[in-house]
């Protein structure tokens, strides 16, 4: 709308507003914006904090693929130290806050027998508390079936304090270890009453079809609305028929669906010929 306007703001969320709003004595706090732009804050659904900032090491990606990217990191992780993961996420931490977010969620990679990230960045939670609020999700990089200990590291991460079960059932060896590995993740979620943000599907083989177990676990459980499937990409590669299916019946079980376009728009396609998918 045009003009300046006065906010009037009540319990966290935006109570009036109106050209001209009295200045109740009741007011806690009184803030001149002085005519500048105010926004609700922002969400950042999907980041990584663990691997922010480490471009390059120990080498780039040639192949811009996301299996290049994951032996990278893979190469990384047993040199990460605690001090080093909290300094990379707490100067991320500090870009995305003076944006003018709120509220990050972040997965970490929890294949490593020191949970070596995990234990940083619980640190930081609780060290950024008030400028932010932070989840972490339980994040198995690796696979939970396809990764030495994955169940009991995955267990391990959600004893440690983690807000969110996570899994990754395209990754797996093979589509039976993918469909346990979402079992293993509603499994978990169920006994430490968790919500789910599982990476599913994050590829462009139209075979993969994991998004459709999350949603017949989420309805079979009694999970709706406490279920989040990321990234999805391979649904740009299903037949129209399937996806009208899929879609339906993620709607019937109220499970969100956060894409990441920035990450998968340089990632899918890699291994294309010709014609080459856009977008
Ligand atoms: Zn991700």
């Amino acid at each position: 709308r045009d003009g300046l306007v006065d906010i009037a703001i009540k319990d966290g969320r935006f109570a009036r507003i109106a050209s001209e709003l009295p200045s109740p004595s009741s007011a806690i706090r009184e803030i001149d914006a002085a005519g500048r732009l105010v926004v609700p804050p922002f969400i950042d659904a999907h980041v990584h904090l663990d691997a922010v900032l480490t471009v390059g090491q120990p080498r780039y990606n040639t192949t811009g693929t996301l299996l290049e990217g994951i032996q990278i990191w893979s190469e990384l992780k047993p040199s990460l130290t605690r001090e080093d993961v909290k300094k990379r996420v707490l100067e991320e931490i500090r870009w995305e806050v003076a944006q003018g977010t709120l509220h990050i969620r972040s997965h970490v990679d929890v294949c490593d027998p020191n949970l070596t990230a995990l234990k940083a960045l619980l640190e930081v939670r609780e060290e950024v508390r008030d400028i932010c609020n932070l989840q972490l999700v339980a994040f198995p990089q690796d696979g939970i079936m396809s990764f030495p200990n994955g169940r009991e590291l995955l267990r391990k991460a959600m004893e440690l304090g983690c807000d969110l079960v996570g899994g990754i059932p395209h990754f797996e060896w093979t589509r039976d270890m993918g469909v346990e590995d979402v079992h293993y993740a509603f499994e978990l979620a169920k006994e430490f009453n968790r919500d789910i943000d599982c990476h599913c599907d994050e590829t462009d083989d139209p075979l993969s079809r994991f998004t459709e177990v999350m949603a017949a676990d989420t309805i079979q459980q009694g999970w709706q609305g406490r279920v989040t499937a990321s990234h999805c990409t391979a649904m740009h590669s299903y037949d129209n028929a399937y996806a009208f299916k899929l879609i339906h019946l993620l709607a019937l079980a109220q499970v969100n669906v956060i894409a990441n376009p920035f990450d998968n728009v340089v990632l899918q396609g890699r291994f294309d010929t010709y014609p080459k998918r856009r977008g």
